[in-house]
């Protein structure tokens, strides 16, 4: 097991995502400032552009 360190801060973000393909929820680490995150469901093996669901 390792812990995360805490002093720094991270260049990706947590963000809970649903498959548009499969609807199976997942989280991501998505890099700040992207709007868009490139992922490949490892569930239906289709790949897609997510869109941040938060308007900021
Ligand atoms: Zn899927």
């Amino acid at each position: 097991m390792s812990d995360e360190p805490t002093g720094a801060a991270p260049a990706t973000q947590r963000e809970p995502i649903s498959c548009p393909g499969c609807g199976r929820h997942d989280w991501v680490s998505w890099p700040l400032g992207h709007d868009t995150y490139p992922w490949k469901c490892f569930n239906c093996g289709k790949e897609f552009d997510l869109t941040r669901k938060r308007a900021h």
